[in-house]
């Protein structure tokens, strides 16, 4: 079998995690059943990927000292990681000359871009791949040390090209299978484990883009589809998805199996947040999808597959989505008027303000919209200037809202649910806002006030066993 298995930050910040994932490897590459080949993908430790994106702030202001401090802990914590973990001398050596000579490039580059005090978006995923840059060497000689063979390369070395969003990269898979299976099958043949940095790539200029925020697990799925492998691992520090919010109901259970439509509905909010697109390309070439947790091996996670075992079980998960607010915006003006929409929502992301759910009635006088609570201002102000008095006449808004959805593909097509979660929801005395669900019937989705976020979901998982 073909595995890939990706490692969080959080699981390879310290000399024992980065045995345990030695060990994982080790278990995983020489099972009862025969060989299996292993493809690596890291992440950079843990918040690193944030400081570096706060040295932006020290760039503009052409702060060389503080910089160079922060060069300097850096490549202090990456050494130090190496010294407690690597032990054999000769592998210690290489590896640390190898991340003195990455930092070393590092600091060359911030002193450059902190003469002329700019940051651009594509200087700054070039500085954004020194946190996966300096990782891959250190698990590839931790490899070394245990006696596996192994290889570090980054994103755009293996072959993952990308277009110019710089921040936001999309692969163009095409190129990327080409010139990912030409390399990968090469090292594997050769029993090597290659390690290679999640989050960044390349385009066709050769200049490095990152595939956005916690993009290694679409590292991850990229490669899995390119070379057919047979399962993802996604190791991290959480046991799997989840029933419901743990805060909120104590009985929470981890979900074993679902299918990647409801995965899709789900990872944006719970414990374990994946890449959006992440899922994708293992979704299309049908590659099982695992989120294990490589602190706790006794929780078996939970498996994203397209193939499910028969189950009746109807909804699989209560998420509650916080932090929101409802905005309405109405008027005469609006009914049977074409464009109306498009100009709202063309204001509004112009602004860059992101709508979360968007609900209009068949008399078409109004739009209600929910959106992030921290959005709320920008899109009052926004739509006041450009289009109050012109095409809508009132804007309401209501602060402190909660997104309840309920996700299952089992509700497809029978009768009732609905019923049974507003039914549910009233003897909680709570009144639903507004109401959404998606032709799919795969989730239904509706609004409430936030301070009766806690008791509907809880009434909820009740209400559907889960
Ligand atoms: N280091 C990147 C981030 O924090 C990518 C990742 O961790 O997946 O967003
Ligand atoms: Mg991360």
């Amino acid at each position: 079998m073909k595995i890939i298995m990706k490692f969080g930050g959080s699981v390879i910040d310290d000399p024992l995690k980065i045995k345990r994932i030695v060990e994982i490897i080790e278990s995983f590459k020489n099972t009862p059943d025969g060989k299996n080949d292993i493809i690596c993908v890291v992440s950079a430790l843990s918040k690193v990927t944030d400081k570096i994106i706060s040295l932006a702030d020290l760039i503009i202001k052409g702060n060389r000292n503080s910089i160079k401090n922060f060069v300097e802990e850096m490549q202090s914590d990456h050494i130090q990681l190496i010294e407690n973990t690597i032990t054999n001398e000769i592998l210690q050596l290489e590896a640390k000359n190898i991340v003195k000579n990455i930092t070393k490039e590092f600091q060359d580059i911030l002193n450059g871009l902190a003469l002329i005090s700019e940051i651009t978006p594509r200087s700054l995923d070039h500085i954004l791949s020194f946190g996966e840059r300096m990782m891959a060497p250190i698990i590839s000689y931790s490899f070394r040390n245990s006696d596996l063979k192994s290889d570090y390369f980054t994103g755009k070395d293996i072959g993952i090209m990308t277009d110019s969003n710089f921040g936001e990269a999309r692969p163009l898979m095409d190129t990327t299978k080409l010139r990912i299976n030409s390399k990968i099958t090469l090292l594997l043949q050769q029993d090597i484990i290659p390690v290679i940095t999640g989050f960044i790539a390349a385009d066709q200029h050769g200049r490095i883009t990152t595939l956005g925020r916690s993009g290694s697990d679409y590292t991850a799925t990229i490669i899995a589809s390119c070379i057919q492998a047979d399962e993802v691992y996604l190791w991290s520090d959480v046991d799997g998805l989840l029933t419901a919010d743990p805060m909120i109901v104590n009985n929470a259970q981890i979900l074993e199996e679902i299918s990647f439509a409801e995965a899709a509905e789900m990872v944006l909010f719970g414990a374990k947040y994946i890449h959006p697109r992440a899922l994708e390309p293992v979704m299309d070439s049908n590659i099982p999808l695992k989120i294990r947790n490589a602190l706790n091996l006794s929780c078996k996670g939970t498996t994203i597959t397209n193939e499910l075992k028969p189950s009746d079980q109807i909804i699989k998960s209560i998420i509650s989505i916080r932090g929101t607010a409802l905005l309405d915006v109405s008027g005469g003006i609006m009914v049977g008027a074409p464009g109306t929409a498009a100009v709202i929502f063309n204001t509004l992301a112009k602004n860059k303000i992101n709508i979360k759910m968007i609900s209009q009635g068949p008399a078409e006088s109004s739009i209600s919209m929910i959106l992030n609570k921290d959005d709320l201002g920008k899109a009052v102000t926004s739509l006041e200037l450009k289009l109050l008095g012109k095409v809508i006449k009132h804007l309401n808004i209501l602060e402190d809202v909660s997104i309840i959805t309920v996700v299952g593909s089992g509700m497809r097509g029978i009768k009732g649910i609905a019923g049974k979660i507003f039914t549910s929801v009233s003897k909680e005395n709570v009144n639903v806002i507004m109401i959404v669900q998606g032709s799919s019937e795969l989730n239904l989705a509706f609004v409430i006030k936030d301070e009766d976020c806690e008791k509907v979901v809880r009434a909820l998982h009740k209400e559907f066993n889960l």
